[in-house]
């Protein structure tokens, strides 16, 4: 049903979900090294990477969150590879379209570069929840995608979000998983994520010394 070509005129039926997507300027930026192939973090957009302004449309409205622009750096700067899966329902709801979430995307990208990372694709599920689509997190379909256009083992990433949809997404996949939460969530409230960290810095650095644990001794 969904055509897998590139589509980054914004030409998307309905039925499809959004095409990951390469960050501009690509050649020539890399400063971080050797990326291993699965040194990999999976990050939300709204609450995680940038202020949660609800149905976001409009790129100018973008803005990162606390110690998220340090946080990408420090990550891309110790060789992972920065994937966006967010859940963008407002296309579905008829808030905006999909023209308006590239331009967001765009935006996002050019942003993330400043501060000195890069990301290597921004995946989204653009369906309402009664869509019952394969792609809105929880469900696995943009992490598969991922995956396998970018070549790792989602087991082996690590999941950052504020929600427990998000915490969710990263548990079936079997990843570490990392809730940004100014306090830690009460005990037994929903799906357990592996780390609580307050913002996207403190994220990063548990991100990096879970990867090291199960790495293990070389
Ligand atoms: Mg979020
Ligand atoms: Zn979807």
């Amino acid at each position: 049903m969904s055509d897998p070509r590139e589509s980054s005129s914004g030409e998307s039926g309905p039925g499809e979900s959004g095409r990951g997507e390469s960050g501009r300027g690509e050649s020539g930026r890399g400063m971080s090294g050797v990326q291993e192939p699965d040194k990999v973090v999976i990050l939300d957009r709204d609450g995680t990477i940038v202020i949660d302004r609800g149905y976001l449309d409009d790129p100018r409205g973008l803005e990162f969150g606390p110690q998220a622009a340090e946080g990408l750096h420090w990550l891309h700067s110790q060789g992972y590879r920065l994937v966006v899966i967010t859940n963008q329902s407002g296309i579905g709801r008829g808030y905006f379209t999909i023209e308006r979430l590239e331009a967001m995307n765009a935006r996002l990208t050019a942003m993330v570069e400043e501060s000195g990372a890069r990301l290597a694709g921004i995946y989204y599920c653009p369906h309402a929840p009664e869509a019952a689509c394969d792609c809105r997190k929880p469900a696995q379909g943009l992490l598969r995608r991922a995956a396998a256009e970018l070549g790792f083992d989602p087991a082996a990433a690590v999941v950052i979000g504020d929600k427990e949809s998000d915490i969710e997404f990263g548990r079936r996949a079997g990843a570490t998983t990392i809730l940004i939460a100014a306090e830690a969530p009460p005990a037994g409230s929903g799906a357990r994520a592996d780390f609580v960290a307050p913002n996207l810095m403190a994220a990063a650095r548990v991100a990096a010394s879970a990867c090291a644990r199960r790495a293990g001794p070389r």
